[in-house]
């Protein structure tokens, strides 16, 4: 089965049992490029103050800044970052409503509409899909990173394959794996997984090479701030990340109970429009794309607020000075 849409019919399962986040294709180390496929985020106490406030992605070097809820502040007081990243990081805080400005003079001021919630949320589960057990690319590689790194709270391998003894032994004993299949959407758990240390130092490898790997040591600093960018980064974008194709041949489709999946009665699966769809393939016949919402549907089933109350009363006030 090919992996996009494998990912899709997880997600969508594992949403439909979840009160929390759950997003796809995240950053997931403090200093390599590891990217996770899948990411469960269980909400925190400060959840619901989180949701108010915007729902996009708020920029990491914002919530890392001086400038806070209270007094409003120059803007280029409240970065160490370089002066461009903070300038972007200022300008988007603002579109989105994390920060309010008002002019001084020539000068910009900004502070946060409301305190940012550092404890919206809790546990993070990581899962790492392959479908195919037989073609198991650097999975390998990117488990033993997750388990030395322990940037999630738990790291599951998912799968369609027959889990045999064999490959159970390749994977780290910390990585717990299931076995799902999308067909009859059943999911068996195969291995439980070991809770990891997000709050202890890991060691991330960075390159390997055949004789020797080179390794960093992540502070719990380091990766407090790397869960923290992951959470927010899935907060944003939860996992309907893709658009519908303009062809005829595809349908919004439903699976686990979540609409808004790109169907092609074509190939008689689910499609990665961005990766599989346009001219260049077979079955093209060019059509209107399906008006599809899928940031309502993500509303209807998640904990995500599309269109906070807090958001829409700062930017009601804010249209009548436009
Ligand atoms: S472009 Fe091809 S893959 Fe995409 S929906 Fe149309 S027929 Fe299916």
């Amino acid at each position: 089965m090919r992996e996009f849409a494998f990912e899709l019919a997880l997600c969508a399962h594992l949403e439909a049992g979840f009160d929390g986040i759950v997003s796809r294709q995240l950053g997931a180390s403090t200093g390599g490029n590891r990217v996770i496929d899948v990411a469960c985020i269980k909400p925190g106490p400060g959840f619901d103050d989180r949701a108010e406030l915007t729902s996009e992605t708020i920029p990491d070097a914002a919530i890392e800044s001086r400038v806070g809820a209270g007094e409003a502040r120059y803007w280029k007081d409240c970065f160490d970052c370089h002066p461009e990243r903070a300038r972007e990081a200022t300008e988007r805080a603002i579109e989105i409503g994390f920060f309010e400005a008002e002019r001084r003079g020539s000068r910009e001021y900004v502070c946060q509409a409301a305190r940012y919630p550092d404890d919206w949320f809790g546990r993070i589960v990581g899962i790492e899909n392959k479908p195919d057990l037989s073609d198991p690319g650097n999975l390998e590689a990117q488990l033993r990173t997750d388990a030395s790194l322990g940037l999630f709270d738990e790291v599951i391998l998912a799968t369609a394959s027959h889990v045999t003894g064999a490959h159970l032994h390749r994977i780290p004993n910390e990585i717990g794996v299931w076995r799902f299949d999308p067909g009859s959407e059943t999911r068996e758990v195969v291995r439980e997984p070991t809770p990891l240390t997000p709050a202890e130092p890991g060691i991330e490898p960075l390159d390997r090479e055949a004789t020797k790997t080179d390794v960093r040591v992540a502070s719990v600093a380091e990766k407090a701030r790397a869960r923290r960018r992951l959470a927010e980064r899935a907060y944003g974008k939860g996992w309907r990340t893709y658009g519908f194709p303009s062809c005829e041949r595809v349908e919004n489709d439903e699976y686990a109970g979540a609409s808004g999946l790109p169907y092609c009665e074509w190939k008689g699966r689910f499609v990665h429009p961005a990766a599989e769809c346009g001219s260049s393939c077979a079955g093209h016949d060019p059509a209107e794309s399906p008006a599809v919402d899928l940031g309502s549907e993500r509303d209807r089933r998640t904990l995500w607020v599309r269109d906070p109350d807090g958001q829409r009363r700062r930017q009601t006030g804010l249209d009548r000075f436009g």
